[in-house]
């Protein structure tokens, strides 16, 4: 499968897309969220077969709706999205907000803990933040990636076989009960199963300090390779 990194920032940069990762297998492409600017980055919104949204955050489905609507004016087919409990009832109050739009674009939320898209096989896993949010866990082809989305980092989820770990790293150090910081990723590092583990939704004042945060993660896993993830960046798996 190849991995395009579509959206690395956060809410408040300006020179990067929000988060958005594309996942594609032979036939079918996935986003994994859909934040502010990922559109654009886009080549063909019509080609993707499905959302899975970690949470409802703007950051993470700020364009949905864009993509939403673009589909629905030139003809595009029916769009699965896909995420945790209370996605449904969030699309439903957006299209009470803008009124003009119900029942226009073809789309179906589901809410299910694991399912299948196309040739990828899916399960979610809860995480911990400020609102109700969830990992993605993609497999095709005997290989598996994980999509961490935004959470403080658990034990059970780097327990988890994978051979790419996308991780978020909001924050440069301290401690958050919502965010991951090099110091509770430390804590959990000991328990990673995956050998590349990319780094994404780092704030600015966390992006400015990335070598040192690889640093202090070489330090207790010298056997893991620790990348950024940049904005189009793409990889194999
Ligand atoms: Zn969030
Ligand atoms: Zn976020």
């Amino acid at each position: 499968m190849k991995v395009t990194f579509l959206g690395t920032g956060t809410c408040i940069d300006t020179s990067k897309a929000q988060s958005c990762i594309m996942v594609e297998g032979e036939e079918t492409k996935i986003l994994v969220d859909i934040g502010v600017g990922a559109f654009m980055r886009l080549n063909d919104f019509n080609e993707i077969n499905a959302v899975l949204l970690t949470h409802n955050h703007l950051d993470h489905n700020g364009d949905l709706l864009a993509l939403l609507k673009a589909r629905w004016l030139t003809g595009g087919e029916e769009l699965l999205v896909f995420g945790p409990i209370g996605t449904k009832a969030f699309l439903e109050s957006l299209f009470e907000a803008y009124a003009y739009l119900r029942r226009k674009p073809k789309f179906k939320v589901l809410e299910d803990p694991e399912f299948e898209i196309g040739e990828f096989k899916v399960r979610t896993i809860p995480t911990r933040h400020s609102i109700v949010s969830q990992a993605y866990i993609i497999e095709f082809d005997g290989k598996r990636v994980i999509v961490s989305g935004d959470t403080s980092p658990l034990k059970e989820l780097m327990e988890i076989e994978c051979d790419v770990l996308i991780h978020e790293m909001s924050l440069p150090s301290g401690r958050s009960d919502a965010h991951t910081t090099p110091e509770n990723f430390a804590e959990v590092l000991p328990f990673c199963k995956a050998e590349i583990v990319y780094l994404t939704h780092m704030y600015p004042h966390a992006y400015e300090v990335k070598d040192k945060i690889i640093e202090q993660l070489k330090s207790v896993r010298d056997d893991i390779k620790f990348r950024i993830a940049e904005d189009l960046m793409s990889f194999e798996v």
